[in-house]
């Protein structure tokens, strides 16, 4: 018998930046197929994780924990490529696919945390030694409870942060300082996060994206009539695999899905998943997988029927 498979995303505890460290660190060693990289580094100086599977032509991004209390979005996306990685490389199925030949079609490219200095708030705190301490504590009203923290360390909700009719979001959400959520910033584009994540979209030319958030069981598939033709008929697709259900969404500006469908044309998806109050308990962790991996092997295929 081999040795017992082990997986390296731990599901039983809270998933900060010290855990994707690790889990980065032991899936590189562990899997030579996955390629492990940074697209740049959050306010604080840390890395923004990527990986890398797969050699084919046919490009699919998903990331996660653009908000704070939805860090549990990024065990559920990290898991998903390990399990894939390890599929391929011991040419095993994979959801019921060959997973190297699937990987031979498809590249997926993942940022689990694409806001690490806001989930350490939520899971671990605002430390006595955090170099923006006073700064935050003031922004989060007073508190030390940092648990409804969505935003980054500068208190800009990064989801807000994008150059799609930002302008109209910013009037919409009318908050005019940092804060734990629906700040926009000053500008589109100022926080170092949501530049490394359109920089990364602009030089990679993704088929299609799916951008990982909780709660609600809901997909979010259109952009001002913007979308392409598919993107209704594949959010279906998603929705069959997942038990989400599609959402025609108006009212909503400055998103990553957002500004990705409006710049480039193509599919792009906005998941909320499981239900319930964020942060979602990890108790949701092993049913919202089970949810999210369908969707997200859906997500690949559907990417291999695009032109
Ligand atoms: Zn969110």
């Amino acid at each position: 018998m081999k040795a017992q498979r082990r997986d390296v995303v731990e599901f039983h505890r809270p998933f900060g930046y010290f855990e994707l460290r690790r889990a980065a660190a032991r899936l590189r060693r562990a899997y030579p197929n996955l390629a492990v990289f940074s697209i740049g580094s959050s306010v604080l100086g840390k890395p923004l994780y990527a990986f890398r599977l797969g050699t084919g032509t046919k490009r699919v991004f998903v990331n996660g924990a653009f908000h704070a209390n939805e860090w549990i979005t990024a065990p559920l996306v990290l898991r998903f490529v390990e399990e894939a990685a390890r599929a391929a490389q011991r040419g095993e199925s994979f959801r019921g696919r060959d997973a190297a030949e699937l990987f031979r079609r498809v590249t997926l490219d993942a940022v689990p945390m694409v806001n690490p200095d806001g989930v350490e708030l939520v899971v671990r705190g605002l430390g006595a030694d955090h170099p923006l301490r006073r700064e935050l504590l003031a922004w989060n009203g007073g508190s030390d409870d940092f648990s409804g923290w969505k935003a980054n360390a500068r208190g800009v909700d990064l989801n807000d942060q994008f150059p799609a009719h930002w302008d109209v979001e910013r009037d919409r959400r009318a908050v005019d300082g940092p804060g734990p959520r629906d700040y926009t910033g000053e500008a589109p584009l100022t926080e170092p996060e949501a530049q490394a994540i359109a920089r990364f979209t602009e030089a990679e030319r993704f088929d299609l994206v799916v951008a990982m958030h909780t709660q609600g069981r809901e997909i979010y598939w259109n952009y001002r009539d913007r979308e392409p033709l598919e993107a209704e008929r594949i959010a279906r697709a998603l929705g069959r695999a997942s038990g989400y259900a599609p959402v025609k969404l108006t009212g909503s500006d400055a998103g990553y899905k957002d500004w990705f469908i409006d710049r480039f044309g193509r599919p792009g998806f906005t998941v909320e998943a499981g239900f319930g109050a964020n942060p979602l308990p990890l108790a949701q962790l092993p049913g919202m997988y089970e949810e999210t991996s369908a969707l997200l092997m859906e997500a690949l295929l559907a990417s291999l029927r695009r032109n």
